[in-house]
């Protein structure tokens, strides 16, 4: 019998057939492979003994109860105003509170806790992302000796900002208890290369992996993707996107959770600077839509109030009494109509000042109709620039070269759009979602799983055979050791 597949996100999907493509492709994983899905249960509450049954099909899904101290602690709190501000190179922003990294090691030792309850010794274990850094620190501890691979969904960090954590020693060595780490690009991969080169406990190897004590980590970049099929027949399937008159003579796009690393403000001036300097050629509106994301995280508070008043500013500025060049809408809009907007957009304004991959890069690419295509406009700092290299690349804190790249893209003839299009969604096809599971999933039974002792002779290869027996202590020890 193959292994089963054991997934751990911060979400489940509740639905029975999700949508969304990194969803969808876990689904497709889990269900070829049988297994489990395991993730936070949507509500807090009490303390739980064990994963609750959500109540899947065709596999299991559990989710693991946190409780509102939990939450404000391990989410809101070091996950969100520690992790994610350090992974998008935002230092000032960190929030250092002893109860956020108790709160975070406490939940991720409870979820091991609770998954070694429900894991088979066969099962091939996939953890998501900067939730749950320590997770296989922690089943290790358990004595779980599983193929685990991880992957990251954010910006691997930069290592002079790994110092702000409360324990920064602690971040490599979280890794090293991975068989596999997934990033997202080569660039991430080499930065996690650097932090392994520098720290004294580590080794590399030359297979490319890195031994780190007893621990063996292979690094690996994955550039994640969306279904772009079904992503390109939603937008097919759209209405028309509406009446030119609402918009001017076409509009440009943003899609993105409101977030300061999407770079939003920066956008809004870049589109104003195009307005200052527009003459001739077609006249633009911008379409951003960006719903409201951790609103009780600090740093995310003030963002909505800056976007509404420079929005407010440009419109007082350049608008008529029947158009508007902003329409910021700051709410969620379903995904089919998302489709149908970014097809009619003329171009699509993809400017974080740091990003994991974006994956609505892809998905505006995907929605295009090849014959008469818009045009991407792509921040060098999101991954998805490494391969998208014919999106016109732009620095966001650049607000004229961003300007120019609007008008370029607003005036840019069919043949060329039609050449850079088929370029970016060549990219889109070969970071197809499926594919991506699959590739880390073979990887990821490809590595050698390290010869793990556990116990009394645990105890004594790590040289604390004086200490009292734990008889759930273990390690695990490469080959070569042995
Ligand atoms: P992040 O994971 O940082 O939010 P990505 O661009 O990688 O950024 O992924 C965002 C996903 O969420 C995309 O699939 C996108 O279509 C979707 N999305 C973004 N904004 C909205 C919105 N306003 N309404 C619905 N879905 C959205």
């Amino acid at each position: 019998m193959s292994a089963r597949l054991i997934v751990v996100s911060n979400r489940i999907p509740s639905e029975a057939t999700p949508s969304g493509g990194l969803v969808v492709a876990l689904h497709e994983a889990l269900r070829e492979k049988g297994g489990i899905w395991i993730g936070a249960h949507p509500e807090t509450g009490p303390e739980e003994p064990a994963l609750i049954d959500m109540g899947g099909t065709q596999y299991d899904k559990l989710a693991f109860r946190l409780t509102e101290e939990d939450r404000a602690a391990y989410y809101l709190g070091f996950a969100n105003s520690v992790l994610w501000p350090i992974a998008h190179h935002r230092t000032d922003l960190v929030e250092i509170n002893r109860s956020f990294d108790e709160g975070y090691l406490r939940v991720n030792r409870r979820i091991a806790e609770q998954m070694a309850e429900v894991i088979s010794p066969e099962d091939h274990i996939w953890i998501h992302d900067y939730h749950f850094f320590p997770l296989a620190e922690e089943l290790r501890r358990l004595g779980v000796t599983n193929r685990i691979g991880f992957f990251l969904h954010i910006p691997f960090p930069n290592i002079t900002d790994l110092d702000v954590l409360p324990d920064p020693p602690a971040f490599a060595r979280w890794l090293a208890h991975y068989d596999l780490v997934g990033l997202q690009t080569r660039a991430d991969v080499a930065r996690c290369l650097e932090m392994f080169r520098a720290d004294p406990r580590a080794e590399m190897l030359p297979n490319g992996a890195i031994k780190f004590g007893a621990q063996e980590v292979s690094v690996r970049s994955f550039p994640i993707g969306i279904s772009a099929e079904s992503f390109a027949r939603a937008a097919q399937d759209c209405a028309p996107p509406p009446a030119h008159e609402l918009f001017g003579d076409a509009y440009v796009i943003g899609v993105d959770r409101l977030d300061y690393s999407k770079g939003l403000p920066q956008r809004f001036r870049a589109f104003e600077r195009y307005l200052e300097t527009y003459d001739t050629g077609p006249r633009a509106s911008l379409v951003q839509i960006a719903p409201p994301s951790r609103e009780s995280v600090r740093a995310y508070q003030e963002i909505t109030a800056d976007l509404q008043q420079i929005a407010g500013q440009v419109n007082g500025r350049f608008g008529e009494v029947h158009w508007a060049p902003i329409r910021f809408l700051h709410r969620p809009v379903p995904r089919e109509e998302i489709a149908g907007l970014l097809r009619g957009a003329r171009a699509a304004l993809v400017t974080p000042l740091a990003d994991g991959m974006n994956l609505v890069a892809k998905e505006y690419v995907a929605a295009q109709d090849p014959d008469d295509p818009g045009v991407l406009v792509l921040s060098r700092f999101a991954g998805a620039a490494e391969d998208m290299t014919e999106a016109l690349l732009v620095n966001p804190h650049d607000v004229d070269e961003t300007a120019t790249a609007i008008r370029r893209a607003l005036t840019m003839p069919l043949k060329e759009r039609r050449a850079r299009h088929a370029a970016c969604m060549e990219v889109v096809h070969a970071t197809d979602t499926g594919a991506w599971a699959r590739s880390f999933l073979d990887q990821l039974a490809a590595c050698t799983p390290a010869l793990r002792i556990t116990g009394r002779a645990a105890e004594w290869l790590r040289g604390e055979e004086g200490r009292e027996f734990d008889p759930g202590a273990h390690r695990s020890i490469s080959k070569e050791e042995v």
